[in-house]
């Protein structure tokens, strides 16, 4: 096996893998290889998720102009790419519920960013309650924004795919592997895997995903933030439910600043649907069942007390919002009841299978608040991506475009070809569209 690489990603979730794609097209005879330590790539979050190719109606276009630019452009290129391999993609659309009037009122607000974000008037459309009854008679709702842009995938199968290309185009995939160590000598990296064996990178990025505070930390960046991780659990609902709605629901959140959207009514690609999720503080980006948790109980709250995230856990409000969560996890029919507000036909007594859960790590910053985005450092010989958060699968692969651009336009890594043909796609024509 070779030891030295040009550029080591660490972490195979559909960011890292989406990064390695680029640069393996772009850079033919560089040395280029993603490490995880799961046996497939996405298999944590980007395995884990609502599987939405979201519409880019919730986000800021002034604050959170790339997400929103990813975001809509992901939509485009998740399609091409889905028909291209004969994978799931399905434009089911997305509804957005409003129940009071502060609700409406964020609804005409989500509707404005929408189109500034790129959203034509056919992709995107306010109705009131009377409409909504004829539209989706099921739902329950004040007023509503029938969001038609927005589609059901399965992110898995398209990081797997994705993993393949890069391959093909020569990227090395270490499976099973975890980087437990990282060291900086003068030109180069030195990256122990397993506790066992070295190799060596000249430039290192870090898409470590919950895990990527910790190696920014330990590489001596991102001193300053912390992460607090959440896991959001479904209920998978029965089959007489698959036709309640046409699309997946949502209700505008009441506190958009912290990590806690109301559960949704989600529907699969495979027409199946579920409830959630929620999001309940655990200790551990793989924080899924107990005993890990009890594992990393005592590191992550000395880790917590010691940081900005203190201030946090002593918020009023955080520990109210948490404290709704956790009910929503001990209690099937508290979590029903949440989407019971706008689907009334669900009955808790039906519903009897858990879903999958997934993990967000969300970074809270030294004055104890929640960071809305993502956060990218550039460091000497590596560069890092924090705070990755939803939409992150579906701008996966325009956001990963945009870092490998921005490494070559800084000098932090070189590229060979930025005309290459990625896939289906032109690099240097995504770039045009996203900036
Ligand atoms: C409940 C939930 C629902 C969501 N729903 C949606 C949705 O519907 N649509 C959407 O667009 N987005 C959604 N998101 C967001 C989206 O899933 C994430 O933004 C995205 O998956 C993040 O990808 P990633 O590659 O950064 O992280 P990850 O998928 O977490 O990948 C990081 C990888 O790094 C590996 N790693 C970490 N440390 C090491 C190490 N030391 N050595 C080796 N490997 C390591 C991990 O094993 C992991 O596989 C959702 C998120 C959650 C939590």
């Amino acid at each position: 096996m070779t030891h030295s690489f040009d550029v080591i990603v660490i972490g195979g979730g559909i960011l890292g893998t989406s990064i390695s794609y680029f640069l393996s097209f772009l850079n033919k005879s560089k040395k280029i290889a993603v490490i995880e330590q799961a046996h497939n790539v996405a298999f944590h979050t980007s395995g884990r998720n609502t599987g939405k190719v979201h519409a880019p109606y919730l986000y800021n276009p002034e604050k959170k102009k790339l997400f929103a630019k990813s975001s809509f452009r992901g939509y485009e290129m998740w399609e091409t790419y889905a028909k291209l391999k004969k994978l799931p993609f399905k434009k089911d659309g997305v509804i957005e519920v409003a129940l009071d009037e502060k609700g409406i009122n964020v609804l005409e607000k989500y509707l404005r960013w929408g189109k500034q974000n790129g959203l034509e008037d056919n992709s995107i459309e306010l109705f009131n309650k009377e409409e909504m009854k004829k539209i989706e008679p099921e739902i329950k709702c004040e007023s509503a924004l029938c969001v038609y842009k927005d589609a059901s995938t399965d992110y898995s199968l398209l990081t797997n795919s994705i993993m393949k290309d890069s391959k093909e185009s020569g990227t090395t995939f270490l499976l099973d592997t975890r980087v437990t160590k990282i060291e900086k000598e003068k030109d180069r990296w030195t990256i122990t895997l397993n506790d066992d064996h070295k190799i060596y990178a000249k430039f290192l990025i870090n898409a470590a995903g919950g895990e990527s505070v910790d190696i920014a930390h330990d590489v001596g960046v991102a001193k300053k933030v912390t992460d607090v991780h959440f896991r959001g659990e479904y209920w998978k609902t029965p089959k007489e439910y698959n036709n309640l709605t046409k699309s997946s629901v949502y209700s505008v959140p009441e506190f958009p600043e912290y990590p806690f959207l109301d559960p949704h009514w989600i529907l699969r690609v495979d027409g199946s649907c579920e409830i959630g999720p929620n999001a309940v503080p655990v200790f551990s980006p793989y924080g899924y069942d107990k005993i890990e948790n009890i594992k990393e109980f005592i590191p992550k709250m000395l880790e917590m007390l010691g940081s900005g995230a203190r201030k946090a856990i002593f918020d009023k409000q955080f520990q109210e919002l948490v404290m709704n969560e956790i009910q929503s996890s001990m209690s099937k029919t508290t979590m029903v009841n949440r989407v019971k507000k706008f689907l009334p036909k669900i009955e808790a007594d039906k519903i009897t299978e858990k879903g999958t859960a997934g993990i967000r790590s969300s970074i809270i910053d030294e004055n104890g608040k929640f960071v809305p985005d993502v956060i990218q450092i550039d460091d000497e010989a590596s560069f890092h991506i924090l705070n990755y958060n939803s939409p992150g699968a579906t701008g996966a692969l325009p956001f990963a475009a945009h870092i490998v651009n921005h490494l070559n336009e800084k000098g932090l890594f070189r590229c060979e070809d930025l005309q290459a043909q990625c896939g289906p796609w032109k690099f240097n024509e995504i770039i045009e569209k996203i900036k």
